[in-house]
């Protein structure tokens, strides 16, 4: 704000200096040049001298702004005057002007220029006084000059110049000059009434100075700043400088927003930098509150979590890549005989065992490719990637078989931790081993009668025991395929029951596959005949040496999946059988154009005991095992088994066995 005023001041008080130093110099000019004239030395040596009007106009023509001049004697008299164009008569002379200010200052000092104005002439002269010397009398010479003729151009020079708009006005409101050229000569304070009191001020003022020496004068810090709207309602700001020795005052005028820009751009600077800081800090805060807040969300969270493992029904623990125990669970003490404040924090390595027995359990679940008869789970498709099941039995604290599943997690500096969530799984294989022992004995103890019961069908059909009639042979025949069935599903549930053992006996020989495979359909081609279905054998260009199975299980896989072909295809159909060769394996193929899988029965079809819905009502004979067996020893083969197949259309089943020994599982 400073710097703005002060500026609009020095260029006023630079157009006060310019001002004086122009009247001064015209004052000077004129009074020098009246007193050279001849004419003045004879008025004042000579009393009656009277110069002629050619002179005077001589004079006068080299001076436009004259308004009046006058020459003054010795002793204060008025010996000539001319005003305004006119010679004033002698007899009309009497003024005597001793006591005037500027005829005592010319006597003192030789020279004197002051200012004039005249409220009823509405005039602002200038008017200087010269002290003349003569051999041994002297005079006074006495101008007056219009300042406005003087003055006028000066503000339209200025403007054209550096740009500036000033303009001068008079203690009466009139504008002397203006850089609008159309405005000089009105009164300012018509136009705007915010100069009345400027107007007010310079009246004073010019009255203290009325016919005083301006000679003298330096000027003072007296410049006005205001703001106000001009007639165009532009908003201006201004200084205005009373100019005290020339009775006037200059107004410097700019546009309020160009004068005040530098402040806006601090203004607009310091509002965007507060601006900036109370967003940065709300940010700031909004971030702060919300850290709390999730940090307790967080702490609440993972108290959460911890209640949550702290009271599963499995055992959980955590550690890190180095086993360092981070987690352990009561359930998963309980399960390993261990105490939580024993392990956690500490690295168990396997050689801990040599100090505390008790861990060992514990280094066992850890390490479980160390342990004796850990038994990997195959992976169902839906695991994630990296999660390992396994089986494995502990003897400390007391015997248990456990199922334990190992979950990598990934933590935010890219380490790797483990979760091992641990199931005792001794009851329910408890169970189910009593369950397969109760259906093996059972079943054994079935096989001698049913035996007993097939041989006795056998010799009565075979006429053993006399000829028998067309009805009764019918009767016994029924009886004995009832009982054949029955023989059947007590086969499958032993070989399930040891399937589920693991003590289902296999041997494994060097065999032809491809004969073994022409075995099988030559057992079915009877039923295929009487179902008048067409079973074919394709069989591969290639040879193939023998590949080491347990010839009577493949067998029964081969049987089980043309069996399940001849049955769930209708009258008129086809069964083809194939095999190829696929990297190390051999793929046999099944195909039939029977019923087919429906898509929901698609994902049982190799559980116990199922069968399919529609199957169910179409063919009462089956016993929902066969898949099941199938797939389990194509398994224990290293083989893989899967199928392929569309409603109403057909199904293929496939099975693949490796040609390399290799290849086979150890159990
Ligand atoms: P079972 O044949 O004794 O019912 P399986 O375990 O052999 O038992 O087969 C299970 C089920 O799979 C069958 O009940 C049947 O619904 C379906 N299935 C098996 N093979 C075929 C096939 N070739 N065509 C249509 N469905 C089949």
């Amino acid at each position: 704000k400073n710097d703005i005023y002060k500026y609009q001041s020095e260029v006023t008080k630079k157009i006060e200096s310019d001002l004086k130093f122009v009247l001064i110099a015209k004052s000077k000019l004129i009074s020098q040049q009246l007193s050279f004239y001849p004419f003045v030395k004879n008025l004042i040596i000579n009393p009656s001298y009277t110069p002629s009007q050619k002179q005077i106009d001589s004079f006068v023509s080299k001076n436009p702004e004259l308004i009046e001049f006058s020459i003054v004697n010795s002793s204060g008299k008025e010996i000539f005057k001319y005003s305004n164009g006119k010679i004033i008569k002698k007899n009309s002379l009497f003024r005597n002007v001793t006591t005037e200010n500027y005829f005592v200052d010319a006597l003192k000092n030789g020279e004197f220029i002051g200012v004039i104005y005249d409220v009823d002439k509405l005039t602002h002269n200038i008017v200087t006084a010269r002290k003349v010397n003569f051999e041994n009398d002297f005079g006074v010479v006495f101008a007056k000059f219009d300042t406005k003729k003087e003055i006028q151009g000066y503000a339209k020079k200025l403007f054209n110049k550096e740009n500036k708009k000033i303009f001068i006005i008079d203690p009466y409101g009139y504008i002397l000059d203006h850089y609008d050229n159309s405005k000089i000569n009105l009164n300012i304070a018509n136009v705007n009434k915010n100069f009345i009191d400027i107007i007010e001020r310079l009246k004073a003022e010019s009255e203290r100075f009325q016919g005083k020496s301006i000679t003298q004068y330096s000027p003072k810090e007296n410049s006005i700043p205001f703001a106000y709207y001009n007639e165009d309602q532009e908003k201006i700001q201004a200084t205005a400088r009373i100019l005290k020795p020339l009775s006037l005052a200059v107004v410097f005028e700019e546009n309020y927003f160009q004068a005040w820009k530098p402040w806006w751009s601090i203004l607009i600077f310091s509002l965007a930098g507060i601006s900036l800081f109370i967003i940065v800090s709300l940010l700031l805060v909004r971030n702060i509150f919300n850290s709390i807040y999730y940090l307790d969300e967080l702490k609440r969270k993972s108290k959460q979590v911890e209640l949550i493992l702290y009271n599963l029904v499995d055992g959980v623990i955590l550690y890190d890549d180095k086993f360092v125990l981070k987690f352990i669970n009561p359930e998963a003490c309980r399960i390993l005989g261990v105490k939580e404040e024993e392990v956690i924090g500490k690295q168990i390595k396997t050689d801990v065992i040599k100090e505390n027995k008790k861990l060992e359990s514990l280094v066992k679940v850890l390490y479980p490719l160390f342990a004796e008869g850990f038994k990997r789970i195959p992976k169902s498709n839906n695991e994630k990637k990296g999660v390992k099941s396994i089986e494995l039995s502990i003897d400390y604290p007391q015997k248990r078989d456990l199922y334990i599943t190992t979950v990598p997690i990934k933590t935010d500096k890219n380490k790797i931790e483990f979760i091992k969530v641990i199931r005792d799984v001794s009851r329910e294989k408890n169970i189910s081993k009593t369950k397969s022992e109760f259906i093996s004995i059972a079943a054994h103890q079935l096989r001698t009668p049913l035996s007993a019961i097939k041989w006795i069908f056998k010799m009565l059909l075979d006429g053993d025991a006399g000829s028998l009639t067309d009805e009764q042979k019918e009767f016994v025949r029924k009886g004995y395929e009832s009982n054949e069935r029955i023989i059947n599903l007590v086969n499958d549930m032993l070989n399930v029951a040891r399937i589920e053992e693991g003590r289902f006996g296999y041997e494994f020989y060097y065999v032809n596959l491809i004969d073994l495979i022409e075995k099988a359909i030559k057992g079915f081609m009877l039923k295929a005949e009487e179902k008048n279905i067409q079973l074919v054998f394709k069989k591969p260009k290639f040879n193939l040496d023998p590949i080491k199975i347990d010839p009577s299980r493949v067998s029964l896989v081969l049987e089980n999946l043309i069996d399940n072909a001849l049955k769930y295809t209708n009258r008129g159909g086809k069964i083809e059988v194939s095999l190829k060769k696929a990297g190390d394996f051999v793929e046999v193929c099944v195909k039939d154009n029977g019923v087919g899988i429906s898509n929901e029965d698609k994902e049982k079809i190799f559980s116990k005991f199922f069968r399919g819905s529609k199957v169910v009502k179409m063919q009462t004979e089956g016993t929902g095992l066969g898949l099941f067996i199938t797939r389990n020893i194509v398994l224990r083969h290293g083989g893989q088994i899967w199928f392929e197949s569309e409603e109403g259309k057909g199904t293929e089943f496939h099975f693949t066995l490796p040609i390399d020994e290799k290849l086979i599982p150890k159990s």
